[in-house]
């Protein structure tokens, strides 16, 4: 146990460099502002994903000044380090999301992630306006979107993020001006259309647990089927090379997060295929680095 604690330690001082001096970006999976600090204790370069549907599965109230609240938290327990936070991603297997919805005879291809959000503007211009806001102070806030599976919804995205600035703007209220949007690259159509997402998203990174279901068609909480999720499946792996390139050739930064970005087995495939930025819970940092 004494050994172990200490080699955390030391891994966690440890610089997240490979042996050629490539210097590798470590950042946290996230869902509270307790995460972020034992993410920075645990010398995380940032928060890679910080899932915003959990203040709902927390049964708070969702209006814009507690998401405000919990946002602005969120970044300061960062303190300085970039932070990017999923919109509300509205799922089937987020078992207690406090998300009012119509019965859906196949919820997973539904009415999830950004499409949601999109269907319900009210919804989505609070969430945008509360992390506009939170942003104001610190600027190191990004927003990614969940489940798209078209240049469409990025723009649309887009769109509602202008129309707020603009209210904001309007109102005389402080937000960050210079927020990026990037893409949760989780879908097949997604990863299919990387290079076209690249030419109008900010960065992306590739949502791992999802994209291996939806590639393979397995549903990721089904013991039944557990062999046929599988990470190192070649159809997998193709997808996610060529997201890594496609991202690589336009210039767009890429990080992956989800359980196979925290695999010691399959990291340095990913960095083979060039991927210069990890995900990880924050439990899992020591290992990866
Ligand atoms: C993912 O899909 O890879 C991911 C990180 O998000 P979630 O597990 O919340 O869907
Ligand atoms: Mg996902």
């Amino acid at each position: 146990q004494r050994r172990h604690t200490l080699s955390q330690e030391r891994l966690r001082a440890a610089p997240c460099t490979t042996k050629d001096g490539t210097r590798i970006s470590l950042m946290a999976d996230c869902a509270s502002v307790e995460d972020v600090r034992t993410a920075v204790e645990a010398g995380a370069d940032g928060v890679g994903l910080l899932l915003s549907e959990y203040l709902l599965l927390a049964g708070r109230v969702n209006g814009e000044e507690e998401q405000y609240g919990f946002y602005a938290a969120c970044l300061a327990a960062a303190q300085g380090r970039p932070v990017t936070i999923c919109t509300f991603d509205v799922a089937p297997d987020k078992t207690g999301t406090e998300f009012p919805r119509e019965e859906e005879a196949n919820p997973a291809m539904g009415l999830c992630g950004v499409r949601y959000c999109l269907a319900h503007p009210d919804f989505f211009e609070t969430q945008l306006r509360a992390l506009l806001r939170a942003g104001a102070e610190r600027g190191n806030i990004r927003l990614m979107l969940p489940m798209v599976t078209g240049v469409q919804e990025l723009r649309a995205a887009r769109t509602m993020l202008e129309q707020e600035k603009q209210a904001l703007s309007a109102r005389g209220v402080a937000f960050d001006g210079a927020i990026s949007l990037g893409v949760m690259i989780e879908t097949p159509a997604a990863a299919v259309i990387a290079d076209l997402l690249a030419k109008e998203a900010d960065f992306f990174s590739i949502g791992t647990n999802d994209l291996v279901q939806y590639i393979l068609a397995a549903d990721r909480g089904n013991a039944d089927i557990a062999e046929l999720y599988a990470p190192c499946h070649p159809a997998v792996l193709r997808s996610i090379r060529d997201v890594i390139a496609a991202g690589r050739a336009a210039d767009v930064p890429v990080c992956m997060c989800g359980e196979a970005a925290a695999d010691p087995c399959l990291i340095p495939l990913w960095m083979a295929f060039g991927l210069d930025s990890f995900s990880a819970g924050p439990s899992a940092l020591p290992e990866v680095r």
